[in-house]
């Protein structure tokens, strides 16, 4: 689960990691109150779910409460496109933050190195840009540290990775305990993506964070209940969403039409890849789960037919736990209720899978015997001309 740049400043804060003062405001007298209470030069954010804000023209500087107003003006309410989330996204908050006097800016992450089962620290004095462009194309700039998860972050391994990053010596000593203060914030959040980019050395030597990046681990929220104010709903695919109210497990894909369901991730994922290799573009991936009734059928395929892209759809179920009649009854009752206009294939396989097909037989649905069957014929009815 992403939260926004002022929710991770709060827990940072909790940890002892030190944050610019700030406040969040929703429209423009706000802007305008919270850069007086600040009582300087403010820097004024847009509070939205992607990195690359400063490119994409929500990250203003401010040097009254009145620019502020019209900052406040102009950015609240706007959208904007993120090239890091390659989509359009509207700010409907922005954080009015005290400026900070830039003389450096250091990279700083941590996440989990899957590979080495550990997670990983990674510090880069060329901060402030894109770390991906510097990983790429000079990745002797960046160190890492991989952490044991027992000894957690002692100082000599924090001090070890500045130093690995050529980290200015002058500020080593107080780069320490931020690093450890930042480990720790990780860890209690249960996060899965820590990253300050910029951690800015002021001109007078503080070190402070002037950007947070966080992620959480959605599989430990049952023990964050006091995270479960950091959803926002507005930043969330609005069908994602609703397939989320209904327990589905659904991910939309950009740009697709060729609606996918069927039951276990991999099973769905390979035929995925079948409509792809037969010349679709799927649309989602959707999990109905094991065991799944006629009613989770429906309510799954209101959520795929709801994407207003979709062309077809592709059923590949593998009968287990779950019988291939009671999918077939839920897919007709599904259908008859819905008025559907596109074409839907479906494969059934297993567990009284001849059953269900018997009783597609008196239903418009295209039955399909293999899944590469499955996937041509979706494939070519759905794009067929009319
Ligand atoms: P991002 O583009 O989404 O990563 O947003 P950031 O919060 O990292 O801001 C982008 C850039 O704006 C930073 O790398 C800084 O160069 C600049 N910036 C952000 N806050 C301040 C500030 O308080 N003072 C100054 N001078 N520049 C800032
Ligand atoms: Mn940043």
């Amino acid at each position: 689960m992403k939260i926004h740049e002022y929710q991770a400043k709060q827990l940072l804060k909790q940890y002892g990691v030190p944050v610019p003062a700030g406040q969040v405001a929703t429209n423009a007298d706000e802007a305008r109150e919270a850069a007086r209470n600040i009582g300087r030069r403010v820097v004024i954010k847009g509070q939205v779910h992607s990195g690359g804000r400063g490119k994409a023209g929500a990250v203003k500087l401010a040097n009254t409460p009145h620019e502020a107003e019209e900052v406040g003006k102009d950015l609240i309410g706007k959208t904007l496109f993120f090239a890091q989330a390659n989509a359009n996204l509207k700010v409907n908050r922005v954080l009015v933050e005290e400026a900070v006097d830039i003389a450096q800016e250091i990279y700083l992450g941590i996440t989990q190195d899957r590979g080495r089962q550990r997670d990983v620290l990674i510090v880069s004095t060329k901060g402030g840009m894109d770390i991906e462009e510097v990983a790429h194309n000079n990745p002797a700039d960046i160190a890492k540290l991989f952490i044991d998860p027992l000894l957690g972050l002692p100082d000599y391994a924090a001090r070890q990775v500045l130093f690995d990053a050529k980290f200015d010596k002058a500020y080593i000593n107080k780069a320490i305990p931020f690093l450890k203060a930042l480990y720790a914030a990780y860890v209690g959040t249960d996060a899965t993506l820590a990253e300050i980019n910029p951690l800015v050395i002021t001109k007078d030597g503080q070190i402070i964070a002037g950007d947070a990046k966080w992620d959480i681990d959605e599989n430990a929220l049952f023990r964050h209940p006091e995270f479960v104010q950091f959803q926002d709903s507005a930043e969330q695919d609005p069908i994602e969403a609703e397939a989320h109210r209904r327990g589905i497990q659904y991910v939309r894909l950009e740009g697709g039409d060729i609606g996918i369901i069927g039951n276990g991730a991999g099973l769905v994922m390979t035929t995925m890849d079948e409509v792809k290799r037969a010349g679709g573009k799927p649309a989602d991936f959707l999990d109905i789960g094991g065991g799944a009734k006629a009613e989770a059928v429906t309510s799954s395929l209101q959520v795929v037919l709801s994407d207003p892209n979709v062309k077809g759809v592709l059923f590949n179920i593998f009968g287990g736990i779950t019988r291939g009649d009671e999918v077939a009854k839920g897919i007709i009752e599904g259908t008859k209720s819905l008025d559907i206009k596109v074409p839907i294939v479906i494969r059934l396989a297993g567990t009284r899978a001849e059953e269900g097909a018997e009783l597609l037989k008196t239903t418009d649905l295209v039955p399909a015997a293999t899944m590469q069957e499955a996937a041509a014929k979706i494939v070519e009815l759905a794009y067929a001309k009319k």
